[in-house]
C-alpha cells in the first residue's frame, strides 16, 4: 500500500482545508476530532507521510518517533488530562476500521471511559 497525497489529513497538514487546531510543532499537529466520540477527542498526526501506526514504526527515525510521542504528551499536558486520566489508541488497517490513511492518535478524555470497547 501506499500513502495517498490526497488523504484527508494531508490536506490538513497543507492547509487545504481547516481544523480546529490544539497544537503543532516541527513533528505533530494535533485538531479536534470532526465526530467526537468523547467530551474530549483530539488527533494527532505526524507531519511525515506515514499510513499507521505500524508504517511510522517501520520508517520514522528516532528523533520523528520522539518528537511525536512527545508531541502526543504535550498535548494531554495542555489539556490537564493526566489528572483524571485519559485514553491514546490508533487504528491500523481493515480490522481495526481505520477510516483516514495517514497515521494518527485519538486522545480520549473528559469522563470515565469504560471498557476498551463495546460488548
Ligand atoms: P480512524 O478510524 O482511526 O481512521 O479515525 C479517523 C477519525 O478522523 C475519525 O474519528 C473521524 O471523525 C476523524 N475525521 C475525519 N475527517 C476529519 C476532519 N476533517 N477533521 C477532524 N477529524 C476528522
Amino acid at each position: 500500500m501506499t500513502y495517498d497525497k490526497n488523504n484527508i489529513f494531508a490536506k490538513i497538514l497543507r492547509g487545504e482545508i481547516p481544523c480546529n487546531q490544539v497544537y503543532h510543532d516541527e513533528y505533530a499537529l494535533a485538531f479536534l476530532d470532526i465526530a467526537p466520540a468523547a467530551p474530549v477527542h483530539v488527533l494527532v498526526i505526524p507531519r511525515g507521510e506515514y499510513i499507521s501506526f505500524h508504517d511510522f514504526v517501520d520508517r520514522a527515525g528516532e528523533k520523528e518517533m520522539n518528537g511525536f510521542f512527545k508531541a502526543v504528551q504535550k498535548v494531554a499536558e495542555l489539556l490537564e488530562l493526566e489528572h483524571n486520566g485519559y485514553r491514546i489508541l490508533s487504528n491500523h488497517g481493515a480490522d481495526a476500521s481505520q477510516a483516514v490513511a495517514h497515521f494518527h492518535v485519538h486522545i480520549l478524555a473528559g469522563k470515565p471511559l469504560g471498557a476498551l470497547l463495546p460488548k
